[in-house]
């Protein structure tokens, strides 16, 4: 069998032309050469997060710029939101770097909502707060202009914003909102290969990190911050992931930031559809569904009703036909099943992917 696409929700299909970015020969990381690189594509990034804050690269994965910045922000208290797999995650790895920490959680499906944080930012026992704009495992994203509310309310807490999966895919006015950190990696809606991640850092998130003990070296705050005045990463970079980000990025900007959050709407609304045609429903809260992602109920939400049919099977039937996606994650694996569109896709090549679901629907 050749090459399997991927539909999952990360890592995602990534183009020949993205891959063929990479092969330019490596320069050295304190090259002029580099600096201009970096230089040439940090304006493209502050559009794209809509900051006028410096953008810094992470040769790590989303989890390394997650745990730096539980370790260059939390002094006091860490509210950790958690409404699915990754966001529960938070607690237990802010537990593991040594901090205070503490659960708001909240059912998988649902958001996160501004009111609940509202409450235990009252007690005034929190410094910091984690979320997840677009939890992956669920499909589901937390109203990001309510939270920014109760931010703007508690100027001093740190909310640290993993956008992971929603990032390019979508507009996250960065500055509008006002949180301090918002990271992403680019193995999902970037559609670029694993091993790189992308962070804002906020002015008032640079002055607590000041006052924050154990910082470490290889994440923290000031590092970036002082390299990257200079154009340069604390640490030798991944650099050729940086020329294959330096080519999404033109394509980014050829296609237009409007235009492509409004095909990953559009290819999110046929997904829902497909799935609604098929006699699903839809496993997140009506009205807050992800548009990165579709995932569909099958069975985890029995109050939602809807078809269920055998994940597993249908999964490997869709594989049979050249296409990769996934039977649900964590606690609701095989009661759920997800669909990506992120990244490349058109509604071309998503009917494509619904001809071989329809397909494999038809032989369960
Ligand atoms: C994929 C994902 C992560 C984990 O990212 P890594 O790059 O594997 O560290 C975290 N949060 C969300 C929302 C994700 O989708």
């Amino acid at each position: 069998m050749g090459h399997v696409k991927l539909f999952i929700p990360g890592p995602i299909e990534v183009s020949a032309k993205t891959l063929a970015a990479f092969a330019k020969p490596v320069i050295g990381h304190r090259s002029q050469a580099f600096k201009d690189l970096y230089a040439k594509i940090q304006p493209r990034l502050q559009q794209l997060f809509y900051t006028k804050q410096p953008v810094f690269i992470s040769t790590s994965s989303a989890w390394g710029v997650m745990e730096g910045s539980i370790r260059n922000l939390v002094n006091k208290k860490v509210l950790c939101c958690g409404n699915g797999a990754f966001s529960d995650k938070w607690l237990d790895v802010s537990l593991r770097c040594g901090k205070e920490a503490e659960a708001l959680t909240v059912d998988w499906g649902s958001p996160v909502r501004g009111a609940a944080i509202e409450e235990k930012l009252a007690t005034g026992e929190f410094d910091t707060v984690t979320f997840i704009h677009n939890e992956t495992s669920t499909g589901t994203q937390s109203p990001l202009a309510e939270i920014s509310a109760v931010k703007k309310k508690y100027p001093n807490v740190m909310f640290i914003v993993d956008t992971v999966s929603s990032m390019s895919g979508q507009k996250i006015p960065v500055d509008d909102l006002g949180f301090d950190v918002v990271l992403c990696g680019v193995q999902k809606a970037f559609a670029l290969p694993p091993g790189m991640a992308l962070f804002t850092v906020s002015e008032a998130a640079f002055e607590r990190a000041a006052s924050v003990k154990g910082r470490g070296y290889y994440f923290d705050f000031l590092e970036f911050k002082k390299n990257g005045d200079k154009s340069m990463t604390p640490s030798t970079p991944v650099i050729n992931h940086v020329y294959a980000l330096e080519s999404k990025l033109d394509e980014i900007f050829t296609e237009g930031l409007d235009a492509r959050f409004a095909r990953h709407q559009k290819l999110a609304d046929m997904t829902r559809g497909w799935a609604l045609k098929h006699g699903f429903t839809l496993f997140p809260d009506e009205g807050y569904e992800s548009v990165t992602l579709t995932c569909v109920n099958n069975g985890a939400r029995p109050e939602k009703g809807g078809r269920i049919i055998d994940v597993e099977k249908f999964v490997k039937l869709v594989k049979a036909e050249g296409f990769l996606i996934n039977g649900g994650y964590g606690k609701i694996k095989g009661t759920t099943f997800r669909v990506s569109n992120m990244g490349d896709e058109t509604p071309e090549t998503m009917n494509e992917l619904f001809t071989a679901m329809d397909k494999a629907i038809a032989q369960l």
